[in-house]
Order: C-alpha cells, then structure tokens, then sequence
C-alpha cells in the first residue's frame, strides 16, 4: 500500500475539544531541555527567528521555545507566532472557542489569557505546522511510522492513551495525532516520551511485517530508527 498523504492545517484544526481539561501533561514540567536538546535559542533571540515573534510578547515567546526545545529547523516557512485577544481581534474571528489554532497562511496564533499553557498549545501547533513536511513522502519511515502508530492508537482508551501521554482527543484525526505527539515530544514527561517512542516503532514494525512486499521493501529492522527525535526534527533527513 503506497500512500501519498497531503495536509494542511486549516482553521479548526487547532481546535481543542478540551479546554479546561488539559489532561496531564501540565505546564509545570520540565520540558525538553536535555543535552540532546538542539534549540537554538541566538536563532529566535537575535537572528532569524526573532521576526516570527510577536513583538509585543516577546520574552515569554522565547522562554515557551526554550521549555519546549523548539529549534530553528521546526519552525521553517512559519509565518509567524501572533498573540492576541481572542474575543476582540479579527484574526480570533470564528475561533474564539480555541486554545490555540495553526491557520492556513502557516501562522500561529496563541490567545493572551492562557499564556501558563503555551508551552503545551504551541508545541501542538508546530506539529500541525510540521505535517505537509512529515507527509510530504507519504511512504517515509516517518510519515509511514506516524500512520502505523495512528492506526494502532485508535484501537486504545483511557489509561493506554495517557501512558503514551495522549488522550481521546489525540485521536480526532491523523493530523491532531501528529499534533498531539509533537506536545509529547516538546512537553511530556520522559516515561511518556519512552512509551510513545516504543509504541511507533511497534506500530510500525508491525504494519512492515503486516505488509512484507511493502513498496518500498522496509524490513522491519527499519522501525528501529522511527523515533519522535527523527520524525519532528526533520533537519535530519532534509
Ligand atoms: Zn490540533
């Protein structure tokens, strides 16, 4: 079976069913920030990435990208990061019930009154701004590894979803999956993050072994490789 998946972010894809019920990946963790951590953070501070920031949110943009570990890579043809007032500025027009969405013109947009869990709704919105690009070879062990796992999840509930650090929510689309699994990456506990790692590669040798004349003739020592550190930080295989 050789997939070619496209998608896009659109409005309502930021969308979460569940304010209010965070579930438990809180924003009190610590995030990322561990010596495999490759942020950048001169990139966002005083290069480049310094013009995605809403300037008026400035340092608590660049301390979210710090907890979360977002690099330079990951945020590559973003628009940029706005931050505003959901229920008066234009821009919230028809998405004054989100958290936190990812619009089509490959902005990001947070509200101002929810800033204590930024971390958790940017990573979420990075993933989606990072689908077309995990997709964008529908039968990469990346794209092929995030479906397998998709499929898999779906059959899970409650307590086998929160030991991955996902939730029902996380299983709305493939596209919230992959969202979901970015917020793990960025902002989950380590025993989250493990169990999540594992639970793809199974996912994933399974679908290889389920499908031994696959196209592209993966074995299944390929699944092995399929880890989130390769599937969200796509400078490594760009
Ligand atoms: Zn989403």
């Amino acid at each position: 079976m050789e997939l070619v998946i496209r998608l896009k972010g659109g409005k309502g894809s930021g969308n979460w069913g569940h304010r209010g019920r965070l579930g438990k990946v809180g924003g009190s963790n610590p995030g990322r920030m561990t010596s495999t951590s490759k942020v950048n953070l001169d990139y966002f501070a005083h290069g480049p990435g310094k013009d995605l920031l809403d300037p008026e949110y400035y340092n608590e943009l660049v301390d979210v990208i710090h907890k979360t570990g977002i690099t330079s890579a990951m945020v590559k043809g973003l628009k940029g990061i706005h931050v505003g007032d959901a229920e008066s500025d234009p821009e919230w027009s028809g998405m004054e019930g989100s958290a936190a969405f990812y619009d089509n013109d490959g902005g990001i947009y947070l509200r101002d009154d929810n800033t204590y869990c930024w971390d958790m709704y940017l990573s979420h919105e990075i993933g989606h701004h990072l689908e077309s690009r995990i997709f964008e070879f529908g039968t990469s062990p990346p794209a092929q590894g995030m479906l397998s796992a998709f499929n898999e999840a779906s059959k899970l509930k409650g307590k086998e979803l929160w030991e991955l650090g996902l939730r029902e929510y996380s299983l709305t689309s493939l596209n919230e999956f992959v969202a979901e699994s970015m917020m793990v990456y960025s902002t989950g506990h380590d025993s989250d993050k493990k169990n999540l790692d594992k639970f793809i590669q199974d996912s994933f040798r399974k679908w290889i072994v389920d499908n031994p004349k696959n196209l592209i003739g993966y074995t299944p020592e390929v699944a092995d490789d399929v880890t989130l550190d390769w599937i969200f930080n796509l400078a490594d295989y760009e």
